[in-house]
């Protein structure tokens, strides 16, 4: 049989790594025969989606059988008044993971370097990998800082692209404004930033920035924004880009007409104007944060200040162990091994009781 398949794949596919992707709730209820499974593996919002949302999305139903507007005309609409951007500074796309892919196949050619910092989000490196190009992972401090300089050391003649994640998925720290428009002056005017800001919602610190007046100043950036975080649709696939309107016109050659379905565009146009859900959902993540923070403290444990819905946790040489045992006691978590951390967990804020239920598991695991 096998010799019948003779057909040999791209040569850049060789580097691609597979997504390692939180384990789903019936998924552990199913192999470990359990009933109470919590899952906060995925930074997904523990309130649900905006109600508003929900309210569109079955109010839409009756429409399913038309095309979606390829051009997210009434979204880009929303979007733009609500960011104070115009509609031909957005692209919608089906998750900000496509959005990181369009972009790569927009701009990347075949061995343009591409500068990453580590560890953070696996799919910038995908992208590159993706298109043939070079990914130069630049580290983040001991205490996973970002240091402009650094970055700025790693910038070649052949470099293409900065990715940056501020605040960063796995730390959850952040770039100060400050920092990042030094990385924007001091870089040469043909590099391209990625600013993914995810998680921008959570953040508190005065002096962070979610991009988008970078954006509106006209700099070479991409500010990358998701609906599946604080809004909660990660089960509906839609995020979005905003840039200076040339780049936006890269990209959109590359998108396939109908890559975000109605129900998506539907939601997120009722998600993003939600302020009462966006900001209960802040108010509990906050709150839970702290809850988190203080268990980690009674326990010993060295965690990283978060502005993100997640916690960095460094657990020591038994993280794996503490990780499958957690698992067994009904709790998902994410294991630091697939950013190369070992003795680190990652845990997503959840509601006061779900995270009362890690404390106690966790407390029971590590006695
Ligand atoms: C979750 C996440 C995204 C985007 O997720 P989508 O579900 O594809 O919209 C992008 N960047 C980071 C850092 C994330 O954690």
């Amino acid at each position: 049989m096998s010799q019948l398949i003779q057909v040999k794949a791209r040569k850049a596919l060789d580097n691609m790594m597979p997504y390692s992707p939180g384990k789903p709730i019936w998924e552990v209820q199913k192999e470990l025969g359990i009933e109470k499974v919590v899952k906060l593996a995925s930074n997904e919002n523990p309130l649900g989606a905006s109600p508003k949302a929900v309210e569109a999305l079955v109010a839409y139903l009756p429409e399913i059988h038309r095309y979606p507007d390829a051009s997210t005309k009434g979204l880009n609409e929303v979007i733009a008044s609500a960011l104070q951007l115009t509609p031909d500074q957005l692209i919608v796309t089906n998750g900000a993971d496509e959005l990181i892919k369009l972009v790569a196949e927009a701009f990347l050619e075949e061995g343009d370097e591409v500068v990453v910092p580590h560890p953070s989000f696996s799919e910038y490196e995908f992208g590159a990998h993706l298109m043939g190009a070079v990914p130069v992972a630049v580290p983040l401090d001991e205490s996973y800082q970002y240091h402009v300089d650094d970055l700025l050391v790693a910038v070649t003649e052949r470099t293409k692209m900065v990715f940056l994640c501020s605040p960063n998925n796995p730390t959850g720290t952040y770039l100060p404004k400050t920092e990042l428009k030094h990385l924007l002056d001091a870089l040469p005017k043909k590099v391209l930033v990625m600013y993914d800001a995810a998680y921008s919602h959570y953040v508190s610190a005065e002096d962070y920035t979610d991009g988008f007046e970078f954006v509106r100043g006209g700099y070479p950036i991409i500010v990358l924004q998701t609906f599946s975080k604080i809004y909660g649709l990660a089960g509906i696939r839609v995020g979005f880009g905003a840039a200076p309107s040339p780049l936006i016109s890269s990209i959109l050659q590359v998108k396939e007409p109908f890559n975000v379905n109605s129900l998506a565009q539907e939601a997120a146009k009722a998600a993003i104007t939600d302020t009462e859900h966006v900001e209960a959902s802040q108010r509990v993540n906050a709150l839970g944060r702290e809850q988190l923070y203080e268990a980690f403290r009674r326990l010993g444990l060295s965690y990283t200040e978060s502005m993100t819905n997640f916690i960095l946790v460094k657990l020591g040489p038994d993280a794996k162990e503490v990780y499958t045992r957690l698992m067994e006691n009904g709790v998902i978590v994410r294991y630091g091994g697939t950013w190369g951390m070992p003795e680190h967990i990652r845990v997503t804020v959840g509601t006061s009781e779900e995270n009362e239920f890690f404390i106690e598991k966790l407390t029971l695991v590590l006695s």
